[in-house]
């Protein structure tokens, strides 16, 4: 006997969710602000129901997967959440979620928070790599991991229910560096005679050779000694600088997305740190 779903939010992410369970044999009860979108998941073998409250009162397990943590306290206002498993995999900050757990409560639900980190093509695609973040009650995730395996992998991260969000945010700023550093790379190239799609897999495999560096960044956050396992130290990597400053200007490219790097790697330099790993940049961010 599958546990029996009820899906709230049937946008891009919602529908590829909703399909997942439909494949698998899961009872499934759905509600969308704009009715439309549910008629083909009807075809599918979902139950609509013509309100939120509806949809909440048919099932135990209640997902929600709408567009931010607004229209999420508009759908669910309505509710009677009372003994309810609330799932909410809407994108959130921290302090929204950890809000949203407390309101959850306060109304007699359990709540998990959810960081989806796929795109809806990767769900219900395991080899894809796809999975969500979950944090706050353990109770709850431990009775409904299962069920929510089947649309994506499970990596619980915590109690705190802000801590699902964090990991998603921190996460997805990494790519963003990585991205910003892709951006000038290719713009380096943009005005020769070098075509970007033989650049592009010899910097895919760079990056991948060069992620693994950020075990060697916990491992010194840990111990809290930043010259441990050093290859090249921040006297050295600093010194190099203006290589890359020079050839950006040489070919008419705008340093913009690596200067603020380099400003914090200089400022720790300043503070006597030449010997260490560019660790010490993260104590330069945090206040
Ligand atoms: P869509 O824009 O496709 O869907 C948004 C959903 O929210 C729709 O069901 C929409 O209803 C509903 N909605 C918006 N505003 C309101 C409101 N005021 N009242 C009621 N319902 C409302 O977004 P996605 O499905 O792609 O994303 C859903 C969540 O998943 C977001 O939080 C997103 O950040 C997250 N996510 C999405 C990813 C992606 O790649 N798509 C990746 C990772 C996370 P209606 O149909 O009536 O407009």
């Amino acid at each position: 006997e599958k546990t029996p779903v009820t899906l709230l939010g049937l946008g891009v992410m919602g529908t590829a969710l909703a399909r997942t369970w439909l494949a698998a044999g899961h009872p499934l009860t759905v509600w969308n602000r704009t009715p439309a979108r549910a008629t083909p998941l009807a075809a599918e073998g979902a139950r609509v129901a013509d309100t939120a409250a509806e949809a909440v009162a048919a099932n135990a397990l209640v997902v929600v997967c709408l567009l931010d943590d607004t229209s999420v306290d508009k759908v669910l206002a309505g509710t009677d959440l009372t003994d309810k498993d609330v799932v909410n995999l809407t994108t959130s900050t921290p302090a929204q979620a950890r809000a949203r757990a407390e309101w959850a409560r306060q109304r007699g639900a359990r709540y998990l928070d959810g960081g989806i980190m796929a795109v809806p093509p990767m769900i219900g695609v395991p080899e894809a790599g796809g999975y969500v973040f979950y944090s706050g009650s353990p109770e709850l995730f431990e009775r409904h991991q299962q069920t929510l395996a089947v649309p994506a992998g499970t990596t619980y991260v915590g109690e705190n229910a802000g801590f699902a969000a964090l990991h998603d945010v921190a996460l997805l700023s990494a790519m963003y560096g990585m991205f910003a550093g892709s951006a000038h790379a290719f713009a380096l190239i943009r005005n020769e005679d070098i075509d970007p799609e033989a650049l592009a897999p010899l910097l895919a495999d760079w990056l991948v050779a060069m992620a693994p560096a950020v075990h060697q960044t916990a491992e010194q956050l840990r111990s809290g000694d930043y010259t441990k396992g050093v290859v090249s130290n921040l006297a050295m990597q600093v010194a190099g600088t203006p290589t890359f400053l020079s050839t950006a200007e040489q070919q008419g490219v705008s340093p913009e997305l690596l200067s603020p790097y380099f400003e914090l790697m200089r400022r720790r330099l300043a503070e006597g740190s030449g010997e260490e790993d560019l660790t010490g940049v993260i104590d330069l961010l945090v206040h």
